[in-house]
Formats: C-alpha cells, sequence, structure tokens
C-alpha cells in the first residue's frame, strides 16, 4: 500500500468522549501501522456552535492519547475551497435552488408517511421556473441549495463492513448550502478530502448513508481520482445501551482523565471494545496498532463498561515502564536516582498513578510503625545488615531473623511489615527495604535488644 492519508473531522462543538476517540484512534492506528499522515480537520462551518476553545480542547485530549496529527486543518478558513466546487458543481448542473421552509419541509414528510413512503425530497425546487422563483424571492424567500444525486446504486468495498450498496433513489438531494450561504457538512468534507489527498476514510457507521452522496459528489468533483477508501465502525454505547453526545460531556476524554484513567486503557478499551480482539493492557500505541484491524470490528453495538475500564487502567499502570511515567511522577516530586527502583516496586499495587503518593509517604514519609511481637524485631533491629543495600539484603536480613528467633512464614513477614511500613499489605519488602534505607528502618523497630 502507498502511504496511506487518514483525516479525523470532529465539529468543534463540545469536548470529545470515548466514541469519538474510538474514531480517532482507528485512523491514528492506521496511519501508524502503515506509515501513513493523520490529519486532524476541524469541522467548524457552523460558525454558531464551534467554538475554538473546543478545537483546543479537542487537541489536548488527542495529545493526552498520544495522538500527534501531521496537520491541522480547520474548515472555517477554507470557504474559498467550497465557493469554488460549489461553482463547479453549478456548472456542471447539479446544484438547486430550493424555498421550502422547515415547517412545509416536515408537512411534506408527514404526507409521505402517512401514505407509507419514504420522506424522499420531491424535487420541488428543481421544477421550479425562472417565474416562480423570482416571485418567491420578491416575496422575501431565499434559497438553500442542493446537490441533485443521480438515481444510481452506489456500491463500495467496505474494509470494516465489507460490500455495501445504497439506492440513491432512496434519498433526498443533499442540501449543499443554507439561506445564509454557509455550508452543510457534506460538500467541505469532499472537498478536503480531495484537497488533502485523504486515501482512506475511518469513520462511525451513521455515516454509511453519507458515503453514497458523498461518492456521488466525488465522482462530480474529482472524476479523475479513484475515491477514497471506506471503513464504517461500529459506535460505542454506554454500558445501558445509549448513544454517547459530546454535548452532554458524558465519558469525555477530560473526565476520564481527571478521574485518573490512563490513557493506554483509554486507548485500548475505545478501539477494542466490540472487536473480536480481546480488551487488554497494552503500554504503548505501537503494540496496540499491531493488533487493532478495523475489519474485526462487530456488527453490533459495542457496549463501553466505565467498570472495566477502571480495570483495566490498573492492569495498564502494572505494564508501564518508568520512561512511560517519568514526567507524571515528576510532578509528584517523585524524582531522582531512586525513582525507577520506586516506580518498579510500587506498581503492582497501584490502582491509580496518584497513589504513587501514598507508597511514597511509605517509603520516606514519617509512618506509624504498627509493633506486633515485639521481641522478634528487637533482634531484626540487631541483625539488621550494614549498607549498601540491594534486592538481595531483604532475603539476607530474614534469613538470618529466622534462624535467630526461630520465628518463620508469615510469624516472621507480618510483624516486619507493620513496623516497616505500617500497613499489612503493600509491594514486595524485597523491594522497598532498599528504598526506605537502614536509617528509617532502625527508627522504625523498636530499640535493638
Ligand atoms: N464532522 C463529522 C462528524 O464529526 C465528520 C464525519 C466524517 O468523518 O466524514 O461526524
Amino acid at each position: 500500500m502507498t502511504a496511506p492519508v487518514v483525516r479525523f473531522a470532529p465539529s468543534p462543538t463540545g469536548r470529545i468522549h470515548i466514541g469519538n476517540a474510538r474514531t480517532a484512534l482507528f485512523n491514528w492506528l492506521f496511519a501508524k501501522k502503515h506509515g501513513g499522515r493523520f490529519v486532524l480537520r476541524f469541522d467548524d462551518t457552523d460558525l454558531e456552535r464551534s467554538r475554538r476553545e473546543y478545537a483546543d480542547g479537542i487537541e489536548t485530549d488527542l495529545n493526552w492519547l498520544g495522538v500527534e496529527p501531521d496537520m491541522i486543518v480547520r474548515q472555517s478558513e477554507r470557504f474559498a475551497l467550497y465557493d469554488d466546487a460549489m461553482e463547479r458543481l453549478r456548472a456542471q448542473g447539479r446544484i438547486y435552488a430550493c424555498y421550502e421552509t422547515q415547517e412545509e419541509l416536515d408537512r411534506k414528510r408527514k404526507r409521505l408517511a402517512a401514505r407509507g413512503l419514504p420522506p424522499v425530497y420531491d424535487r420541488a425546487g428543481l421544477n421550479l421556473t425562472q417565474d416562480e422563483r423570482d416571485q418567491l424571492e420578491a416575496s422575501g424567500r431565499k434559497p438553500h441549495w442542493r446537490f441533485q444525486l443521480e438515481r444510481t446504486i452506489v456500491e463500495w468495498d467496505d474494509l470494516s463492513r465489507g460490500p455495501s450498496r445504497i439506492d440513491c433513489a432512496s434519498l433526498s438531494d443533499p442540501v449543499m448550502a443554507r439561506e445564509d450561504g454557509t455550508y452543510l457538512y457534506t460538500l467541505p468534507s469532499v472537498v478536503d478530502d480531495v484537497a488533502l489527498g485523504v486515501t482512506h476514510i475511518i469513520r462511525g457507521e451513521d455515516h454509511v448513508t453519507n458515503t453514497a452522496v458523498q461518492l456521488q459528489l466525488f465522482a462530480a468533483l474529482a472524476p479523475d481520482a479513484a475515491p477514497p477508501t471506506f471503513a464504517h465502525h461500529n459506535l460505542l454505547a454506554s454500558a445501558s445501551g445509549e448513544g454517547l453526545s459530546k454535548r452532554t460531556g458524558s465519558l469525555s476524554l477530560a473526565s476520564l482523565r481527571d478521574a485518573g484513567m490512563e490513557a493506554m486503557a483509554v486507548a485500548s478499551i475505545a478501539v477494542l471494545t466490540g472487536s473480536s480482539d480481546s480488551v487488554q493492557p497494552f503500554a504503548s500505541l505501537d503494540e496496540l496498532a499491531a493488533v487493532v484491524d478495523i475489519s474485526h470490528v462487530s456488527h453490533h453495538a459495542a457496549r463501553f463498561d466505565e467498570a472495566e475500564l477502571a480495570m483495566l487502567s490498573a492492569r495498564t499502570l502494572h505494564l508501564l515502564p518508568f520512561e512511560a511515567v517519568r514526567e507524571r511522577l515528576a510532578a509528584f516530586e517523585i524524582v531522582g536516582h531512586n525513582a525507577e527502583a520506586f516506580w518498579l516496586a510500587v506498581r503492582p499495587n497501584l490502582t491509580k498513578l496518584s497513589d504513587a503518593q501514598d507508597w511514597r509517604r511509605v517509603v520516606e514519609g514519617e509512618i506509624t510503625p504498627v509493633i506486633e511481637d515485639e521481641e522478634m524485631l528487637r533482634a531484626a533491629a540487631a541483625l539488621l545488615p550494614e549498607e549498601p543495600w540491594d534486592a538481595g539484603t531483604w532475603r539476607a536480613w530474614t534469613d538470618a531473623v529466622k534462624a535467630q528467633t526461630g520465628r518463620k512464614g508469615k510469624a516472621l513477614f507480618h510483624p516486619l511489615r507493620l513496623a516497616l511500613t505500617g500497613l499489612d499489605k503493600g509491594p514486595e519488602l524485597a523491594a522497598l527495604l532498599p528504598l526506605i534505607g537502614r536509617v528509617r528502618a532502625l527508627a522504625r523497630l523498636p530499640a535493638a535488644g
């Protein structure tokens, strides 16, 4: 395959949720796997609802996931291209003016429904004479503009859904531009896909019908080029089966991040839910890219379970190498030459990364030792080896304590853990002891006796 170009095209009318992340990641992972490019395209032609702060927030959310666009375009800066395309379609006789109000269109749809017919626009605008149009305009009506579909069957080989076909006779001619001259989503999307050389359009299955329309637009605007390949994935729904919405902020990436979920866990669950590959933790997007395949998504709704995410997030943390968390640990002031050893020691005991701060207090801070079997602990204090300490120190020390006191198993280890950490559970003491160090360990044990 020649290097693909993909795009993720959110409208910046809110922050993105995990369902949007699914689309973004399918694109990003596809580009990664095939050495391609990823374009972030803001579909912000709706100037009233789109906001720059949402676009900036979406960039932040994508970066958090590890998605770094090769290019960012904003449709609000590209109106000249859309005007030009509109002119070309007009010249081909594919654009016509319509004057119905929203209520008139609703009434038409209701009449068709009453007769059991599909709500397909009757092309009344196409049949208006110049006189009728002049009269409508003289009465103050302004036209909106539709694209005249060819009433053919459009077919494509969907990378996710397989061979697909839509009879365009069952579709209304789509509106390209509103009364005020602003564009709806359909035309700018195709114009940009052509202009940016997009080779693969990977998006949610709510766009399947658009594909038939857009393929006709590709044929009209770029007749000599092969149209992009399409893949439509199933949509994520909440555990209770509801759709996700940008507007309500439910399951937004920002809220998942604030709740302490690991980005790699969010990424894995976003793309593996509702596919034939099992949801499992991955330490990097490269590893995830090797597994994810758009053709593995199922044709059923993909239910996303927040409780599963929390568990996956913990399991993901347990895999992450120090490098992957170095900066975030530094933000907790967990730095210095022991930071990596500390990370490897505490990692298996974390549910969230922020829990590392609790373990840091256990290692370096003031704790209240719990003294159980004081006699044994006094002996242990006396036997504490001199530094330097390493991963073998714990074993050598506890062997010596065992030999001298006759304690073994739980009777040996439990009191030592309670004294050294103040807790009855935690990371391996073999790893913690060198981090606690001799001075603190001695202070936590009763005086040698
Ligand atoms: N702005 C559209 C959306 O968010 C993009 C659809 C597409 O990928 O073509 O649904």
